[in-house]
């Protein structure tokens, strides 16, 4: 994989500079060597796994073992890391190693797909995600997800936030009303929203869309918000925006973000994680 190994090496000099100029990133290098020899020998495992001693001390999630079969095809082989609590990590590897299927796999979102099965297990606080009795619902409001491309409901932006809690039962107005504001504030998109809440979510902008979805995902108060490469689709602008509300969400959430740039990586995240 030589295209790889130069640059993922033509890169480190960045994030060792991001990380001696930055307080809050702290990227796991140690890993990211292992990346580096990982990419060099072929071997696609993931080079943060548990037990290497990195000071997770508290891990959320723990992926043991995990290997995934799309029918006779498998997309994930025993992959086993700890997800650290209320930090970033970002998951990185070269297209079609399973990223996505990985982080689908943290919400079961693969039930969906025809022909899925899984070996091993994910721990989330304890639970066992790949216990069939799981309610599947309230794991994917507990682990919320924000896609590649925007997806905003046609409905109102309003509507778009409330939706989730309506779904939960929620109906006091001045309850929804309260979270609808809150969620877009945290989205930084409350200054942008606040006199068009009944208008269209449609007629935003894509990286608004962005926010909208972010802002959704927080409304149910989920634990973890897994991003699908959220800032592929945006322009630059739009791409800094996610970039800083993803440093203002660190702390309270615990955030695990697929991305093909090495430097989104370093600048966002707290660890880094090869596939
Ligand atoms: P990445 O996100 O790293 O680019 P993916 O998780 O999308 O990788 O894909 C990993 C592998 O699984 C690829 O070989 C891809 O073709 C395959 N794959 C992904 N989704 C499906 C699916 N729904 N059905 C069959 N194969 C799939």
């Amino acid at each position: 994989m030589p295209v790889i190994r130069e640059d993922t090496a033509g890169e480190r000099s960045q994030i060792n500079k991001a990380t001696g100029g930055e307080s809050a990133g702290r990227i796991a290098l140690p890993s990211l060597a292992g990346a580096l020899a990982n990419a060099a020998s072929g071997n696609h495992r993931p080079a943060i796994s548990s037990g290497t001693g990195c000071g997770m001390d508290d891990p959320i999630v723990r992926s043991h073992a995990l290997s995934l079969y799309y029918g006779q095809s498998q997309a994930l082989t025993d992959v086993t890391m700890d997800f650290p609590r209320h930090q970033v990590t970002a998951l990185i590897g070269p297209s079609g190693c399973g990223k996505s299927t990985f982080l689908r796999c943290l919400n079961r979102m693969n039930d969906l797909i025809d022909g899925v099965r899984t070996t091993g297990s994910i721990q989330f606080d304890g639970r066992n995600v790949t216990d069939p009795t799981l309610d599947v619902i309230e794991l994917r409001r507990m682990v919320g997800m924000v896609f590649q491309k925007p997806t905003p409901f046609p409905k109102s932006i309003y509507e778009n936030i409330a939706y989730g809690l309506r779904i939960a039962g929620i109906r006091k107005k001045a309850v929804l009303d309260e979270v609808v504001e809150n969620s877009l504030r945290r989205a930084a998109l409350w200054e942008e929203a606040k006199d068009r809440l009944r208008e269209s979510a449609l007629g935003l902008s894509g990286g608004q869309h962005q926010r909208l979805c972010i802002a959704r995902a927080i409304a149910v108060q989920p634990e973890i918000i897994l991003m699908d490469e959220p800032c592929s689709a945006l322009d630059p602008r739009s791409t800094t925006r996610i970039e800083d509300l993803i440093g203002e969400l660190r702390g309270e959430y615990t955030i695990i973000i697929v991305t093909h740039n090495m430097q989104q990586a370093a600048r966002v995240s707290d660890w880094t994680a090869f596939l």
